[in-house]
C-alpha cells in the first residue's frame, strides 16, 4: 500500500486549485482581449441636410451628422454605391 502524508495531499489539493484559478483567469483574459482587439464596423455616411461626409457604425440605424446635429435614417451612401455596382 502506498502511504502519502497529509502535507503532500495538501500541497496536490492547493495547487490544482491554483491552476484551475489560473485557468480561469487566463480564459477570461483572452476573451477580453479578442473582444477589444476587433474595433467596431465604421462605413461613409453623408448627412441629407448638410450634405457632410462622417463615418458611423455599421450596426446603429440611425446615427447622428457632427457638423448640423440632425438624425440621418439609414446609409444614403451605401444605398447608392449598391445601385451603382448593380448597373
Ligand atoms: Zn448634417
Amino acid at each position: 500500500m502506498i502511504t502519502v502524508k497529509i502535507t503532500t495531499v495538501l500541497l496536490i489539493y492547493l495547487t490544482s486549485i491554483l491552476f484551475s484559478l489560473f485557468g480561469v483567469w487566463l480564459f477570461t483574459h483572452l476573451r477580453q482581449r479578442k473582444k477589444t482587439l476587433l474595433p467596431p464596423l465604421y462605413e461613409l455616411a453623408i448627412c441629407e441636410y448638410c450634405r457632410y461626409n462622417y463615418l458611423v457604425e455599421s450596426d446603429k440605424p440611425v446615427n447622428k451628422c457632427p457638423q448640423c446635429n440632425a438624425l440621418n435614417k439609414d446609409n444614403k451612401y451605401k444605398n447608392n454605391l449598391k445601385d451603382e455596382s448593380n448597373r
